[in-house]
């Protein structure tokens, strides 16, 4: 009698090949990585062409026959283990999604993106808009060819959030944004209506490796394993990781402004603990994966607004600021420090924007991406209409490109469907906050402290653990008790602002 094989040699193997899959992205991604920070300019095109062939190469590994062929006797067999199950299925998913894309598509999209992303860094560098216009057209193209390999059911560009936030419509996110719209102008007017808090010493001169010191200190702090990651300088700031043990993080720094970059280091910092927070042992597999970038926003938007500006977190952080600035803080009152870092005013960049007018910042390139991916819009018209819009929701007069429809890096990356997740990462970000401080009444004294570990080992057990098994709702409502409900955000809001503004 022939003995069938346990599936047990079937999972290893299939193990083993998506381990060498995630090799082959890791390379990848330390290459890009490289690409944004130390790579030298005469390097763009040749990293351009390598960075594609390991794209087309991690494609065939990814929708390979072998690899096929595995999940489908995977699929036949019957395994106990829950994770194992799901990492099938979950890899299933991923197989027939990546099937719809012929390698010459994946060749041609990676080196458009190259292509944009150098001409987007000169047109910024150069406050030009016409020299990244025609590689943005062409990539908007390739987007618009990209929905209809994936196919949709409603709008084009539920295809493209789905790739970053599984599930997610333009119709979901239309009915949160237009809920939240009127309630955060309402907000905002009430807010713009009362004493605005005094700011000006968050603008003098701070030296620049003293500002990278103290970042480096704030992102120890926070619990950042500098052991398994590292910090770099970057044009636009982004966390990368190539295993938890590798995780890279970049920021900038502006000598005028002491809030740029320790607000990029501590959001940075953020999605870095999560990626550090994976399991080790599900390393290639959807479970040691990330579980969406809604999520990921979350971690970000947790660290950087309920920890990094809130009262507890300067108490313990201000004295060490203004020992470190103590021309520009030592007759400012950690009171009045604290109210300036929250200030609410009406901006033009969204990554240094404040926590309300951030999501008006992120519905403005929402709307403007739907339009060009329906075809209403023309890359070329994209300047008027950013500015146009942030006339109408900001009531601010955009002053070049630079600082308008040319400062985000995400078009250039060809990331259309990535800007919703910002948002919804703030709103979970409010509930897992509220959740965990439910939990456990002392976070804030804890805070006072200095001490964020208790807060770090609830995400890492609610939220990090399971690397990609849940959906993002499903993590939210194991974690907190329900689905996403914006009202944790609004409350949160408006208990804080109250206080600032006095209303
Ligand atoms: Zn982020």
């Amino acid at each position: 009698m022939i003995q069938t094989p346990s599936y047990k040699t079937d999972y290893e193997a299939y193990r083993e090949r998506m381990r060498r899959l995630a090799d082959v992205k890791a390379a990848l991604a330390l290459m890009q990585w490289d690409q944004e920070t130390y790579l030298p300019a005469k390097g763009a095109g040749f990293r351009a062409q390598q960075i594609a062939t390991l794209a087309e190469m991690a494609h065939k590994m990814a929708t390979s026959d072998k690899l096929g062929a595995m999940l489908d006797s995977l699929e036949e067999s019957s395994i106990p283990d829950e994770t194992e199950r799901k990492n099938i299925s979950l890899n299933r998913l991923d197989f027939e999604k990546q099937k719809k894309y012929p390698a010459s598509f994946v060749r041609k999209m990676s080196e458009a993106v190259s292509r944009s992303f150098n001409s987007w860094n000169q047109a910024k560098k150069e406050n030009r808009f016409s020299l990244f216009e025609k590689d943005l057209a062409q990539l908007v193209e390739l987007k618009k060819e990209e929905t209809q390999l994936l196919g949709y059911s409603g709008h084009p560009y539920d295809s493209l959030m789905d790739e970053f936030e599984k599930g997610s419509t333009v119709k979901l996110v239309d009915r949160i944004f237009s809920n939240m719209r009127p309630k955060l102008q309402e907000l905002l007017e009430k807010i713009l209506g009362k004493k605005t808090p005094e700011d000006a010493f968050l603008y003098k001169s701070f030296d620049k490796k003293k500002q990278w010191d103290y970042g480096i200190q704030v992102i120890g702090s926070l619990g950042f394993d500098f052991e398994a990651g590292r910090q770099d300088l970057s044009s636009h700031p982004f966390s990368t990781s190539f295993n938890k043990y590798d995780v890279r993080i970049t920021t900038r720094i502006d000598e005028s402004d002491f809030t740029s970059m320790l607000f990029s280091c501590i959001h940075e910092t953020g999605h870095a603990l999560y990626e550090q927070g994976l399991p080790e042992s599900e390393y290639g597999l959807p479970s040691g994966e990330y579980a969406s970038l809604g999520i990921h926003e979350s971690q970000s938007r947790l660290w950087e607004n309920h920890v990094g500006r809130s009262r507890a977190f300067w108490k313990f952080q201000y004295p060490l600021a203004q020992e470190k600035f103590p021309d520009a803080f030592k007759n400012v009152r950690e009171e009045d420090f604290y109210k300036a870092v929250n200030k609410i005013k009406p901006s033009f960049i969204r990554t240094e924007s404040d926590e309300l007018t951030y999501h008006f910042h992120v519905m403005i390139r929402y709307e403007i991406e739907k339009m060009l991916i329906s075809g209403e819009l023309k890359t070329q018209d994209i300047p008027e209409c950013w500015n146009e819009q942030y006339r109408k929701y900001l009531g601010v007069e955009v002053p070049s490109d630079k600082m308008g429809c040319l400062q985000d890096v995400h078009w250039s990356h060809g990331s259309f469907g990535y800007f919703p997740t910002y948002s919804l990462g703030s709103f979970y970000a409010a509930q897992f906050f509220a959740s965990a401080s439910k939990a456990d009444p002392f976070l804030a004294e804890k805070m006072e402290t200095g001490n964020t570990e208790e807060l770090l080992q609830w995400l890492r057990q609610r939220i990090h653990a399971s690397g990609r098994l849940f959906t993002s709702e499903d993590i939210c409502e194991r974690a907190t008790g329900e689905t996403l409900n914006v009202q944790y955000f609004l409350d949160y809001m408006l208990d804080k602002y109250q206080k600032i503004y006095e209303f």
